[in-house]
């Protein structure tokens, strides 16, 4: 921890402690430390090589077109089951049972907050645990996908689909609704480990009309708020210092 970190860990301790409604906005960066590759970082899936782009293959197009390629790389790159919860989703989870975190909003699907404790968690992008047929509507658990090969098929035939969004697929209405009155109604926005270039969950940090805003976050994400107090590090690092 340099001096800059650990001034900037002093004054969110004391955002926290005066918080009594917090929200968390989120992304992949709060999972590599938990071992689960972001996009963007400089060992991000988007800098390794495939026959296609990721942003290609995670596309509703590519999911038709392609399934079994789909399932290959989704099998390999996102299924992440084995992964631990790490610092930063723990001590969120604390925050929330402690009655001043009201909720986290997580663009990620891996499951994880869920997994250390959080019981308010808004999935904007779906979850790898839930999956269901596209004809019956079946659903069926994560290990169902990772212990078949090939296109993953339902009694009756179908297709199993994860249900996380792709490229192409709308946003949960509900979901996206919630999140909106959860900034509004926050005394403090916490963003993490987010770049805030993916559309249209980036732009939810435009509600927030509370008192303080916080990023901590490996390099400054796309966009800011107004007033905001920036943390340049590892989010799992700098929650348990808090
Ligand atoms: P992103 O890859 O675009 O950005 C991640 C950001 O986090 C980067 O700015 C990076 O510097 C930062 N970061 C990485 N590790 C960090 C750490 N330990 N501490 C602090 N900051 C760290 O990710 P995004 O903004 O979430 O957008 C990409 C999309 O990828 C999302 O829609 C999400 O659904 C999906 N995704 C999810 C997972 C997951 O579920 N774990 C993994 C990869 C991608
Ligand atoms: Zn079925």
């Amino acid at each position: 921890m340099d001096k800059r970190q650990e001034e900037g860990i002093a004054r969110l301790r004391e955002i926290v402690q005066a918080s009594k409604k917090m929200v968390f906005f989120g992304g992949a960066g709060v999972s590599t430390e938990s071992g689960i590759p972001d996009f963007r970082s400089q060992d991000g899936l988007y800098r390794q090589k495939y026959k296609y782009p990721p942003e290609y293959i995670l596309s509703r197009t590519f999911f038709d077109r392609h399934t079994e390629e789909f399932f290959e790389f989704y099998r390999e790159k996102m299924l992440c089951l084995n992964a631990q919860p790490n610092a930063a989703h723990y001590k969120l989870a604390q925050w929330e049972r402690e009655g001043r975190l009201a909720a986290v909003i997580t663009q990620n699907i891996d499951g994880l907050h869920q997994k250390a404790g959080s019981r308010a968690v808004l999935e904007l992008h779906g979850s790898i645990r839930r999956n269901v047929c596209m004809d019956c509507g079946a659903p069926y658990p994560a290990e169902r996908i990772a212990e078949s090969s090939g296109i993953p098929r339902c009694g009756c035939g179908g297709v199993i689909k994860p249900d996380v969004v792709l490229y192409e697929e709308p946003l949960d209405q509900t979901v996206l609704a919630r999140s909106v009155e959860l900034i509004e109604e926050a005394d403090t926005l916490i963003v993490g480990g987010t770049s805030l270039n993916v559309q249209p969950a980036a732009s939810l940090i435009d509600f927030f009309r509370g008192e303080h805003a916080v990023v901590i976050n490996r390099g400054a994400p796309a966009r800011s708020m107004q007033g905001v107090l920036f943390i340049d590090g590892k989010i799992g690092e700098v929650l348990s210092a808090v």
